[in-house]
């Protein structure tokens, strides 16, 4: 395989490269895995931990989501060439996600990282409550410097509740985790006016400021036996990154080194998000959540939120309505006068039975350990006065 193409008359880096704190790169299958034999590519899955190492070096905090069990474990199994059954696909994920957990166990290892697995349904990511949950500890991993690898949950997954494509399912964990910037590895170097291997003259599009119904047409293909998202997939995988205020990056990760190649500049097809992560949650906070209930909180905390701060549960002083956690909340003032919305991190039952107590009372009180906050303020959307 070649070491990276670019040289370094290559042009630069995009500052949606250079200035990503929170990076999200989702791993193909062909990429991983031998077309005819379902071998790991060893040496391939070796450079990209060791530019994983790099990136966190450099202070970025990386989140991999890897493709792979499937095309690992069904030569385990010695399952036929051609479509699965869903069961048979379930029972080579099952296989295969071992062999990948510990093929990125073993060459994290080899550059200091700890990796951690992270198995998600589309439950995970659409139920509002689950999907705390998950942010919650993929947050939580981060701040411990670990390396999360999360993939789909093949083997619980069946046709109706499944993402089927890693790609959708990285765009979300993307927006799950407010990321600058999603890298797509696949094995082409980006968006083409039309699939390039049918057509000769297709030309390849470096930036992608808006996905138009043009842009849409471009894709084409549906994908192969070996990489379930085709260019469709990754360009609705660039809607769901771009609404949600990440950028993202299709290439090549058919060189070692893929994102190495990247900051020197490799080619590439950008999609361009419009607004950061955070106002991008704020929007849906504010505009799209219908609101379960609501908290009315003191003055304390009023000037609290006015000076950018978490909602405490110590500021909150009575509530309304039957909100579980993760529902979209309106907070007033105690006389009324709405200061904005959030998501709740408590249930209404338990918020009740923690208002106005103190960060160190909580876990007593409720029997589990919660955190201070009911509403983060990058979960809160304040009212312009
Ligand atoms: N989750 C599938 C697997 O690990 C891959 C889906 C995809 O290729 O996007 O095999």
């Amino acid at each position: 395989m070649p070491r990276s193409a670019a040289t370094a008359e290559a042009s630069r880096a995009r500052p949606e490269w250079t200035r990503a704190r929170r990076i999200v790169v989702k791993i193909g299958s062909a990429l991983l895995a031998e077309r005819e034999t379902g071998a790991l590519k060893r040496d391939w899955l070796a450079s990209l931990v060791e530019d994983v190492a790099e990136l966190v070096r450099g202070g970025r905090e990386v989140v991999l989501v890897s493709s792979g069990s499937i095309a690992l474990g069904r030569h385990k199994l010695g399952l036929p060439k051609g479509p699965l059954e869903l069961e048979q696909s379930q029972a080579a994920a099952a296989v295969g996600q071992i062999s990948l957990a510990h093929a990125y166990q073993e060459l994290a290892a080899q550059s200091g990282l700890t990796v951690a697995q992270i198995l998600l349904t589309l439950g995970d990511t659409e139920q509002r409550q689950r999907y705390l949950n998950a942010r919650h500890t993929i947050e939580t991993l981060l701040e411990l410097k670990a390396i999360p690898v999360v993939n789909e949950n093949d083997t619980v997954a069946t046709a109706e509740i499944k993402y089927g494509d890693n790609d959708r399912l990285s765009a979300r964990v993307a927006g799950m985790v407010s990321a600058d910037c999603l890298v797509l590895l696949s094995d082409v170097d980006g968006l083409y006016t039309a699939p390039p291997a049918e057509d000769a003259n297709a030309r390849h599009i470096p930036l992608v400021t808006e996905i138009t119904d043009e842009i849409e047409a471009m894709a084409g293909d549906a994908g192969t036996e070996l990489s379930k998202g085709g260019m469709k997939t990754k360009i609705e995988a660039g809607r769901i990154a771009t609404a949600a205020g990440t950028h993202m990056v299709i290439t090549t990760g058919k060189v070692l080194h893929p994102l190495r190649a990247i900051s020197e500049g490799s080619k590439v097809t950008w999609f361009l998000a419009k607004q950061d992560p955070v106002t991008a949650k704020k929007r849906w906070i504010s505009g799209q959540l219908e609101p379960r209930g609501t908290v009315y909180v003191d003055a304390g905390a009023d000037k609290a939120l006015a000076a950018g701060k978490s909602l405490l549960v110590a500021g909150v002083k009575r509530v309304d309505g039957a909100f579980e956690r993760g529902d979209a909340v309106v907070i007033r003032t105690l006389e009324g006068r709405e200061l904005g919305r959030g998501l709740s991190e408590y249930a209404r039952a338990d918020a009740e039975r923690i208002l106005g107590r103190k960060s160190s009372e909580i876990a007593d009180i409720l029997g589990f350990e919660g955190g201070p906050e009911l509403i983060h303020r990058n979960d809160m959307a304040l009212t312009r006065k």
